[in-house]
């Protein structure tokens, strides 16, 4: 299978300085070139005035190819949820989900086209995995997200409750990889990734760590690294079910690491990161709701850096699950709370786009 070009986002700095040298140009020439991309979010030669007329289609052509065309937009909140469906290089169609917030902006990306950990109540656990996207392909997802904002693509600011919250609002503030497929099956990617969007410009986006959130249905050996990082990023945890027997259904990979092995890797990233973890739940009526589930869940987590992030379940085309009722997800938030456990319930966006948790995925003549 081909590869997606190389793209200046692939590479660390000094890389990008070596491959324009290799081009026959100067090595700052690499830091003009970054800064179109990151800062400006540019990757048009014509815009590119700094750099001799005669180098800009060369260095573009080498450093900037266009990875992601975007097939189609959806949008929802009054714009303020927008969708986009992307074609890759070879055909390959993933989704982001830009989320606009009073005093944030929140990019949802996608780190591989589908998803190979067949999770049964998520749509894109249904097709299997296609491939692992490149690291540029992840971060080109956030860098067209924060073109949309500067060229004012995606609403206004003026809702923003103070100057500083209008300033977070007016570019992508927070990144969390919990658009389709598993950011840690893809291990060497998304760390670059993470690296491109959290280096400062023009090594990168500049996006503070700690508001970049990596979210996994628990690889307990790739936890385990990606606290070896020396990252400050939030570690997002679905667990789903607080005991085997439901979780084996629920998150298949549970065959292979168990609900206690991965809150210990869980624990051990938190004592290594001083970061507190989210365990993401999603509530399925019936299947894992019932009190004394809330209960366990508040047992385990107790005494540890966690909160809990209740996910009402968004329907899938062909599931048999619903959302539990209103009562029962109260119920099951006191449950948990009793433990002294913060926990919240997500204000899930995107549902009539088939934009929100678990609803990515691309169905043809959808
Ligand atoms: N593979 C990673 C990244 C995807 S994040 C992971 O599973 O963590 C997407 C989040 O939405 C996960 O917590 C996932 O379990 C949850 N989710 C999937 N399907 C859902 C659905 N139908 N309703 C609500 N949440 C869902």
């Amino acid at each position: 299978m081909s590869r997606p070009p190389r793209h200046l986002a692939d590479l660390g700095l000094a890389e990008r300085r070596l491959a324009v040298t290799e081009l026959g140009e100067r090595a700052f020439r690499a830091d003009q070139l970054s800064r179109h991309y990151f800062a400006r979010f540019t990757d048009e030669p014509g815009q590119m005035t700094d750099l001799p007329a005669a180098a800009r289609q060369e260095l573009a052509a080498n450093l900037l190819p266009r990875l992601l065309t975007a097939e189609r937009e959806l949008s929802c909140d009054g714009g303020a949820t927008r969708k986009t469906l992307w074609r890759a290089f070879d055909g390959a169609l993933i989704e982001s989900v830009l989320m606009k917030y009073p005093d944030r902006v929140t990019m949802c990306v996608s780190s591989q086209a589908g998803c190979g950990m067949a999770c049964p109540f998520c749509a894109t656990g249904q097709a299997g995995l296609t491939r692992n996207l490149s690291t540029a392909e992840i971060v080109a997802q956030v860098v067209a997200g924060a073109r949309a904002l500067a060229s004012g693509g995606a609403g206004d600011v003026s809702a923003a409750p103070s100057p500083r919250a209008a300033a977070a609002a007016a570019r992508v503030s927070n990144v969390v990889f919990m658009g389709m497929g598993e950011p840690l099956a893809n291990y060497r990617n998304v760390v670059a990734a993470v690296r491109r969007l959290t280096d400062p410009v023009p090594g990168g986006l500049g996006i503070s760590q700690r508001s970049v959130t990596v979210s996994t249905v628990g690889l307990v050996p790739a936890i385990g690294r990606l606290a070896a990082e020396g990252l400050s990023v939030t570690l997002a945890v679905s667990l789903h079910a607080p005991d085997d027997e439901a979780r084996d259904e629920l998150v298949p990979v549970n065959r292979r690491w168990k609900v206690a092995e991965v809150l210990a890797a869980a624990w051990e990233y938190a004592a290594v990161t001083g970061r507190r973890v989210s365990i993401e739940y999603a509530l399925i009526k019936d299947v894992n709701d019932q009190p004394w589930r809330a209960g366990l869940l508040g047992s385990l987590l107790a005494g540890h850096l966690a909160h809990v992030n209740l996910i009402p379940l968004n329907p899938t085309p062909g599931s048999k699950w619903t959302a539990s009722l209103p009562p029962v997800q109260r119920e099951f938030v006191r449950g948990i709370a009793a433990h002294g456990v913060p926990v919240t319930v997500r204000d899930t966006r995107g549902r009539e786009i088939d934009g929100a948790c678990g609803q990515l995925a691309v169905f043809p003549g959808r």
